[in-house]
């Protein structure tokens, strides 16, 4: 996780910290996936616990309570999320330390999680009443990190209500959403909402070619404008995996539909549906309003497709593939997933 604010955000920043003088219990930060929410509102949980804060209000990065949060090991401060993005990240810990897995596995996922669970589960809300019952360790202060809100089920947002019910002073809870959709009513209004927006696009290309990505331009563009999600397509070298897909939409047929499953069934499905939704979007929105958002070099094809598209075809297979997320998941054999998926294209161009 980043320990500095993107360029973007800075305008972030500067509302938080107007926010900040009227400190409200819960704020739920709400926005597309891919432009650093989290890192964002973990940048606010250190800068709340630092002991020694910037004149801008930013985290100093030098005291005690900052070099406990570096290490997730501050006493007031706790991560709530799903297990699967403990595991996810032990994953990437040991990369990075070139293969060393001896705090690797289950152990390095939190209490009360479930290794691989991408729910966040009671017993995490639960082990936060503890957390709130014992007193603070340094400034009186403690913070909750909660994300993805969407990811609590029926049984953690009630359990979490009584907490944002009966807030105890001094206790922030910051949540983070991709969609407000998935967040019960009852917790939306608890929280104080704070929408983090589509960084500017020349914005996003000046830090992409910073960072040494060419091609930052149909990178942003395939990733809507997301700045992460397109640095990390394009660090992924995904390249030959999301051209390969295109170009069977592009032109679809049913040889090719069969070597494109079986070459990309190591492909997350739910990225390749991603991938489908932009294309036929792009198709819709080439149709009724002449415009390309996700794939302005296929601008031609993607034309070409929408002058000859039925109208009642285009919004079956849009649903269609909408309904393909909902189980996308794990699909027990991703080859036959991608290839019924592949062959619906193929019937709605034909
Ligand atoms: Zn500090």
């Amino acid at each position: 996780m980043a320990d500095f604010l993107y360029p973007w955000q800075q305008g972030w920043w500067q509302q938080w910290q107007q926010m900040r003088a009227s400190l409200p219990h819960a704020v739920l930060f709400h926005g597309p996936a891919g432009i650093g929410k989290t890192a964002f509102a973990e940048r606010l949980a250190q800068s709340l616990l630092c002991e020694d804060a910037l004149p801008d209000g930013q985290a100093c990065g030098k005291c005690v309570s900052c070099g406990w949060f570096a290490q997730y090991s501050h006493p007031d401060y706790r991560r709530i999320r799903p297990g699967a993005i403990d595991v996810a990240e032990a994953k990437e810990g040991d990369d990075a330390d070139d293969g060393d897995a001896s705090d690797g596995g289950n152990e390095a996922v939190a209490k009360g999680a479930r290794a691989g669970s991408k729910v966040i589960r009671i017993a995490q809300v639960r082990e936060l009443a503890d957390f709130m019952n014992i007193s603070t360790h340094r400034q009186g202060r403690r913070v909750v990190l909660l994300y993805p809100a969407d990811a609590l089920n029926a049984e953690s947002s009630n359990a979490l209500l009584k907490t944002l019910e009966e807030p105890l002073p001094g206790t922030v809870m910051l949540l983070v959403a991709d969609n407000l959709d998935g967040v019960l009513p009852t917790i939306l209004s608890r929280c104080r909402k704070f929408p983090l927006p589509m960084p500017p696009r020349e914005l996003s290309l000046e830090w992409l070619r910073e960072q040494g990505v060419g091609d930052a331009e149909e990178w942003l563009a395939e990733q809507g404008g997301a700045p992460l999600a397109a640095l990390a397509m394009a660090q992924a070298g995904r390249r030959d995996e999301l051209d390969e897909f295109l170009r069977q939409l592009v032109r679809p047929e049913v040889d090719g539909v069969l070597k494109t499953a079986e070459r990309l069934q190591k492909t997350p499905v739910p990225e390749l549906i991603v991938w489908l939704q932009r294309w036929l979007y792009d198709i819709f929105s080439a149709k009724y309003s002449g415009r390309i958002r996700y794939y302005p070099r296929f601008a031609r094809e993607i034309e070409m497709l929408a002058a000859r598209a039925d109208s009642g075809k285009l919004l079956r297979i849009l649903k269609a593939t909408g309904a393909r997320k909902a189980i996308a998941d794990h699909p027990l054999a991703p080859r036959l997933f991608i290839e019924d998926m592949l062959l619906d294209y193929l019937e709605f161009c034909s």
